[in-house]
C-alpha cells in the first residue's frame, strides 16, 4: 500500500463490539473495492475523560472491551490503534500521514462537552477535506421534525438485517497500535466503587448476558423488577452493554424476537411472553428518551420548562446533598440504594426513582446539581436517558404527573424481608425487620437489647418525608398552574410527549 492509498479510519466510541457495526462494515467494503486499508481507532479525549459527568469506573469497564475488541481485530488482521489527546490533533496526525483518508463512525446523541468536540472535528474534517461518514445504531433521529413518525420510523430501523462482525481487515502496515492507559495512569476521579461488584465487560459478555436473559433469568422479570435486591439478577442487566455499545439494540431485538417465535411454538409459553413483552416496552423507551436530549440538549443544563430552575437553585443546605450523596439520609431504603449504586454501578429502576424523587422533593434539591453526581455512580451512563429521567422525577418536565415515592413503604413494598437494607446499611443489621422502614420508632428498650442506637449509629431522618413532600408539591403546583408555564408545557407535550 503506497502512502497516498485510501485509509479509512473506523473510530470507535461507544460501540465497542464487531457485531452489527455498520461504520466498520461500510469501511470494509469501501477499502476492498479500492485496493485501500482500514484503521481501527480508540481516542482517549480528555474531553470526554475530564468531563465533570465521567468517572473512573466508566474507564474499569470500558479498558476490558478495549482489550477485547483489539484482541478480535487483531485476529482479523487489523489491530485497534489506541490514541490519547484532543481528538482533532490525533485526526490531523492520522492525516498528515494518510492524505486520502476517510472517517467513519456512528452517530451518538452526546452531552454538551461531546457535541462541542463533534462539532471541532466536523469542522475539521470540512476544512481538510476528509469525508466523514456517521451511521445510527441507536433510537434517535438527528433533526427529527415530529415525534408523530417517531415509532415506525424506529421499528424500521430495528428491523433491518444484522450486520455479521467481518471477516479479514486489510491493515494499514506500520502504525504503531498504541498502549491503552490503565485506570491508575488517567487523571479519573470515583467515590466508593467496588470493581469486585462490576458485572462482566465485553462484547462475548454481552451476549452471553442477552442469551442467559432470555433463556433463563426473563422467566422471573416481572416478579423482580421492582424489588432493588432481585432486579440484580432478574433484570436483562443489558444496559452498561448499550451504553458501550458491546451489543446493539438492534441485535437486541433481533434476539427477542426470535426468542418469541420460539417461545410460540411452546404451549406453556404464556408467562414468558409477557415477560418478554414487558422487556420489549422497555427497549422502545431506550430510543424514546435519547430522543428527547438529541432533540432539546439544552435539558441537560436547564429544566424541559426554565421556570422551575429558579425555585430550587440554591434553596437547599449543602448538607442536604451531603447526606444524599454519602447515603446518611436516615431513610434506609434511600441510604440502601445510594450506597449499592455507589458500589456496584447499577440500581434498579424503581430505587433509581425513588433516590432522584427523595432528592427533589423531600431535599428539594436542584436537579442540577445531583445529576451529574449521579450520572458518575452509573455504570450504564447514557446522557439521553439520564436527563430526561432526572428531569421526569424531578416534576420539571411540566407535562408528567408528579412522582412522589414514599421511601417507608417503598421498604415494606420492595424489601419486606429487608435483605437489601441489611446487605447494604449494615448498621441496622442488629434491627428487628419490622423496624427497617422507620428506624427512628424502634423502642428504646429494642434499641437498647440489639444495641444499635438510631441517632448514633445511623442518622435519625435528615427531614420528616410528608410535610416536606406536601410542601414541594404546593410549590411546583403554583408553578405549574402560571400560564406561561401551561403554554411551556403544551410545547413540550408536542415536542417530546409520547405519541402511544
Ligand atoms: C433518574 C434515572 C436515571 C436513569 N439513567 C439511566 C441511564 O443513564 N442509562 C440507562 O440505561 N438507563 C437509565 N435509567 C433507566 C433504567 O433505570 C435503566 O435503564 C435500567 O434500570 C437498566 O437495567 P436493566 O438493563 O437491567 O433494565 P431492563 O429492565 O432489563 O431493561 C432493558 C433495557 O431497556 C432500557 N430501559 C429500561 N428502563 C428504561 C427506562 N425507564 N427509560 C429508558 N430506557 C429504559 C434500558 O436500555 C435497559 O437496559 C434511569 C432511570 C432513572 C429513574
Amino acid at each position: 500500500m503506497s502512502a497516498d492509498s485510501p485509509v479509512h479510519i473506523v473510530w470507535f466510541v461507544r460501540d465497542l463490539r464487531l457485531c452489527d457495526h455498520a461504520p466498520l462494515t461500510e469501511a470494509l467494503h469501501q477499502a476492498q473495492q479500492s485496493g485501500g486499508a482500514v484503521l481501527p481507532l480508540y481516542i482517549v479525549d480528555p474531553a470526554r475523560t475530564q468531563a465533570e459527568d465521567y468517572a473512573a469506573r466508566y474507564w474499569h469497564f470500558v479498558w476490558p472491551c478495549l482489550q477485547e475488541l483489539r484482541h478480535r481485530l487483531e485476529q482479523r488482521g487489523a489491530p485497534l490503534v489506541v490514541r490519547q489527546g484532543p481528538a482533532v490533533d490525533v485526526l490531523k496526525a492520522l492525516q498528515e500521514r494518510f492524505p486520502q483518508m476517510t472517517l467513519w463512525r456512528h452517530y451518538e446523541t452526546e452531552t454538551a462537552d461531546v457535541r462541542a468536540r463533534d462539532a471541532r472535528v466536523q469542522a475539521w474534517c470540512r476544512a481538510a477535506g476528509v469525508p466523514l461518514h456517521e451511521r445510527f445504531h441507536r433510537g434517535a433521529f438527528p433533526g427529527l421534525k415530529s415525534r408523530d413518525d417517531w415509532s415506525g420510523r424506529w421499528d424500521q430501523r430495528m428491523t433491518q438485517s444484522l450486520i455479521p462482525s467481518p471477516g479479514q481487515i486489510p491493515a494499514v502496515a506500520d502504525v504503531a497500535p498504541g498502549r491503552l492507559p490503565t485506570v491508575e495512569e488517567l487523571p479519573l476521579r470515583d467515590e466508593g466503587f467496588d470493581p469486585d461488584e462490576m458485572q462482566a465487560p465485553g462484547e462475548g459478555a454481552a451476549h452471553r448476558c442477552l442469551q442467559d436473559f432470555l433463556h433463563h433469568r426473563a422467566a422471573q422479570y416481572r416478579a423482580s423488577i421492582s424489588s432493588p435486591a432481585r432486579a440484580f439478577t432478574n433484570c436483562s442487566r443489558l444496559s452498561p452493554h448499550l451504553t458501550w455499545g458491546t451489543l446493539s439494540l438492534k441485535t437486541v431485538l433481533h434476539m427477542l424476537r426470535e426468542r418469541q417465535q420460539a417461545l410460540k411454538a411452546q404451549p406453556s409459553g404464556g408467562d414468558w411472553q409477557r415477560a418478554l413483552q414487558a422487556f420489549e416496552s422497555r427497549l422502545h423507551w431506550n430510543g424514546h428518551f435519547i430522543q428527547k436530549l438529541d432533540d432539546a440538549p439544552r435539558i441537560q443544563h436547564e429544566s424541559y420548562i426554565p421556570a422551575f430552575d429558579a425555585a430550587r437553585a440554591g434553596a437547599a443546605p449543602d448538607a442536604h446533598l451531603e447526606a444524599w450523596r454519602t447515603g446518611q439520609t436516615g431513610y434506609p431504603m434511600v441510604d440502601a440504594s445510594i450506597r449499592a449504586f455507589r458500589a456496584t454501578g447499577y440500581l434498579n429502576f424503581r430505587m433509581r426513582a425513588m433516590i432522584t424523587s427523595f432528592a427533589s422533593y423531600d431535599l428539594w434539591l436542584d436537579w442540577r446539581d445531583f445529576a451529574p453526581i449521579m450520572a458518575r455512580w452509573m455504570l450504564d451512563y447514557e446522557p439521553g436517558i439520564h436527563y430526561p429521567q432526572v428531569q421526569m422525577q424531578s416534576g420539571t418536565t411540566g407535562i408528567n404527573t408528579m412522582r412522589i415515592y414514599n421511601p417507608t413503604k417503598q421498604v415494606t413494598d420492595h424489601d419486606p424481608d429487608g435483605t437489601f437494607i441489611r446487605r447494604w446499611v449494615p448498621e441496622l443489621r442488629p434491627l428487628p425487620t419490622g423496624y427497617l422502614a422507620e428506624p427512628w420508632k424502634t423502642p428504646p428498650l429494642v434499641q437498647e437489647e440489639v444495641g444499635c442506637h438510631i441517632g448514633q449509629v445511623y442518622p435519625l431522618p435528615i427531614v420528616e418525608h410528608l410535610p416536606a413532600v406536601r410542601k414541594a408539591r404546593e410549590r411546583l403546583t403554583a408553578i405549574r398552574k402560571e400560564p406561561r408555564v401551561q403554554a411551556a408545557a403544551a410545547r413540550v407535550l408536542k415536542q417530546h410527549g409520547s405519541r402511544r
